[in-house]
């Protein structure tokens, strides 16, 4: 999974990830609030693959968002509606009432209050520590969920990948697979 890094002209920087399908920009509108300077493409940031967390999401974003969500310009920068992870999967088939199972049920419930949480937390911790924030938090979720890797054991992983990743952006290793573009501004 391509994670592009974008700087606009006021020096805001966000990431964005890129489904296989999905054509990859030069430039996006800023995302931050008021802003809306073309944001230019840098570099890319790494590629996760993460195990089953990804798979199959371009099917699942064809089953279940309308063409007019998927073409939707308000979303995700212009690309339309998206499914970052599995949550976002389950959060829709339950908009769509998909839901396979008793909605009254106590596992359910606590289904709700865990993406109730969920919800708050990506909304505080975007608060706190900007987009690239939540999108480190979404991954560690996802990573830890798909995985089952400890907290100890995922700060350890993340350590070793963001040391790859920084040597491979210095040039001293090869980023498998992945180029980078333009320079770290
Ligand atoms: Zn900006």
């Amino acid at each position: 999974m391509p994670i592009f890094e974008f700087h606009c002209g006021s020096g805001h920087r966000y990431e964005d990830i890129f489904f296989p399908r999905d054509p990859i920009p030069d430039a996006l509108p800023c995302p931050r609030k008021g802003c809306e300077l073309p944001s230019m493409r840098q570099r890319v940031n790494k590629f996760r693959h993460v195990g089953p967390v990804f798979e199959d999401m371009d099917r699942y974003e064809g089953a279940l968002l309308s063409p007019k969500q998927r073409t939707d310009t308000d979303k995700n920068n212009g690309r339309g509606a998206r499914f970052r992870g599995p949550k976002d999967v389950s959060r829709m088939e339950q908009d769509l009432g998909l839901s396979r199972v008793d909605p009254n049920s106590a596992s359910e419930r606590h289904k709700r209050d865990e993406q109730r949480d969920e919800i708050a937390t990506r909304a505080r911790v975007n608060q706190e520590s900007g987009l690239d924030g939540e999108l480190d938090w979404i991954e560690r979720q996802n990573i830890t969920e798909a995985s089952g890797m400890t907290d100890m054991e995922y700060v350890r992983w993340k350590g070793m990948s963001d040391a790859a990743e920084s040597a491979a952006i210095a040039g001293t290793v090869d980023l498998s697979g992945g180029t980078v573009t333009g320079s770290d501004a």
